[in-house]
């Protein structure tokens, strides 16, 4: 008889299973149908890979150290992490050392303290949403923000949407429906997520006109195109890339007095669009929307999770009758924020009531602030602690690198940052050995999520605010040597 027959024949029972220490535990922690469910699935799992010949997948170690080790106290062990696995939320905080701030993939801007003790607050009770607690009639929910965006902005009024795609969307629909949206060629954009202009503009029923060409576009070619069919003429930031060379473009300040003199509107869809100068943190400049209000701009689009540093929304701010069209499309409705991000929203526009202490306060203002010297300081004091943790086939050190603001904010700016560069000893198998580490990382209850370029693996530090969240989270790393295996 062979060993896997034996060991099948020895296979315990799942009520002998259930009676152990651990299968209590798992009872306790996770409910009897689901603890039964996961110790059945368990012995099923490790029959298959026994009649297959494969080792068993649950218990591979104890399997190496011997068929006697596959008891029923193993087996129930095997079960409880099975079921810890799958309690685990899948929406679960990470930290971000990819060196990108904003980044999309990893749900974008990290919300002000305040901001989150206004959503939680939202959440656990009723709040004045709609309501006007002065005359104790129906109110409006954009009255929340729309005195904040009117000071921040020096624009005549304000709404509030999902995200700036649900705000470009709306407002090309309620003033180009069925007619025309003149866009330059070079501002034709694709953001990513099948947020391309063309197809917006197509959803929103405008007729898209494209005036210029892909390099240069003059104040003329919006001219020619103006006609008696003209819904508006957009401008949009070119978020992602940048035209350089032979190129021209008409900013929103030279379009205005034309838009004006032929009474068409001007939208500059903004993207970004930061509330404040960020040349006063050290950055590349980027428009603000004040900016944007003062070139004479009719209305001004721009997101919530992004420069600005809140929850995902999608700001307009503009002319008072235009805003008014906007609110009485039936889209509005359908596009309309929730209470919690609304409260979220709100608290982080009033921290931009006081820009001295903005860096201190607002994370994303904190991580992109920060000097490089202080970043540079953290990844020395951290290479000990991380060396360790990631064992002798890599050599850790403390290295400068570029960090990016991403969401499409400044594409072509990089911050001086510094992090930890993880390079395999060997050269032989290198490659691999960084992707398990890596894939490791990913692994961990608090996933680290780093980047992989030019044979290392790079943390990048910027917007690691404490440096025990980084030893904790490695602290669950398999210990090194042991095994190549990411934990699972
Ligand atoms: C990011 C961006 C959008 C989309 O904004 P979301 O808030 O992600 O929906 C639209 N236009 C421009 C120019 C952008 O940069």
């Amino acid at each position: 008889m062979t060993a896997a027959a034996g060991l099948l024949r020895r296979l315990p029972s799942v009520d002998e299973v259930l009676r152990t220490a651990a299968a209590e535990a798992a009872v306790t922690a996770h409910g009897r149908t689901a603890a039964v469910a996961a110790v059945r699935a368990t012995l099923d799992e490790i029959r298959t890979a026994l009649r297959d010949g494969l080792p068993a997948p649950a218990w591979g170690a104890e399997a190496s150290a011997g068929p006697e080790s596959a008891g029923p106290e193993s087996i129930a062990l095997a079960a409880l992490a099975r079921l810890a696995a799958a309690a685990r939320p899948a929406v679960r905080p990470v930290l971000n050392l990819t060196g990108v701030v904003l980044h999309t993939n990893l749900g974008r801007a990290v919300l002000a303290e305040a901001a989150v003790a206004a959503a939680a607050a939202a959440m656990r009770g009723a709040i004045a949403l709609e309501f006007d607690l002065a005359t104790g009639r129906r109110g409006e929910r954009d009255d929340h923000v729309r005195g904040l965006l009117r000071e921040l902005t020096g624009a005549e009024d304000a709404t509030v949407v999902n995200n700036n795609a649900a705000a470009v969307l709306l407002v090309l629909n309620t003033v180009a429906k069925g007619r025309d949206a003149i866009v330059s060629r070079g501002e034709l954009i694709e953001i990513g997520g099948a947020f391309r202009m063309p197809d917006i503009m197509a959803r929103a029923g405008a007729r898209l006109v494209e005036v210029g060409t892909t390099n240069r576009t003059h104040l003329r070619d919006y001219a020619e195109a103006i006609g008696p069919r003209t819904g508006l003429i957009l401008k949009v930031h070119t978020s992602n890339y940048r035209i350089e060379g032979f190129a021209a473009a008409v900013p929103a300040r030279a379009l205005a007095p034309l838009a004006r003199e032929r009474g068409v509107p001007l939208v500059d869809d903004l993207g970004s669009g930061s509330l404040i100068d960020l040349a006063r943190f050290g950055l590349a400049p980027e428009p603000t929307v004040a900016d944007a209000v003062a070139a004479g701009a009719d209305l001004v689009t721009f997101s919530g999770d992004k420069l600005l540093g809140g929850p995902q929304a999608g700001l307009v701010v503009g002319r008072k009758e235009l805003i008014a069209r906007l609110n009485r499309n039936p889209l509005k409705r359908a596009l309309r924020i929730d209470k919690i991000r609304l409260a979220a929203l709100e608290a982080t526009l009033a921290l931009y009531r006081d820009p001295d202490r903005l860096a201190e306060r607002l994370p994303t203002i904190r991580h992109l602030a920060r000097p490089q010297a202080d970043v540079m300081a953290q990844a020395r004091r951290l290479a000990p602690a991380v060396a360790a943790a990631f064992g002798p086939a890599v050599a850790v050190e403390a290295v400068e690198c570029a960090s990016q603001i991403g969401s499409g904010a400044l594409p072509t700016a990089t911050v001086p940052s510094a992090g930890l560069a993880a390079r395999p000893r060997a050269v032989r198998g290198g490659g691999r050995v960084l992707s398990d580490l890596a894939a490791a990382l990913r692994a961990l209850p608090v996933p680290v999520i780093g980047r992989v370029a030019d044979g290392a693996l790079v943390l990048d530090l910027r917007c690691l605010d404490d440096d025990a969240a980084l030893v904790g989270a490695l602290a669950a790393l398999p210990t090194p040597g042991t095994t190549t295996e990411p934990a699972r």
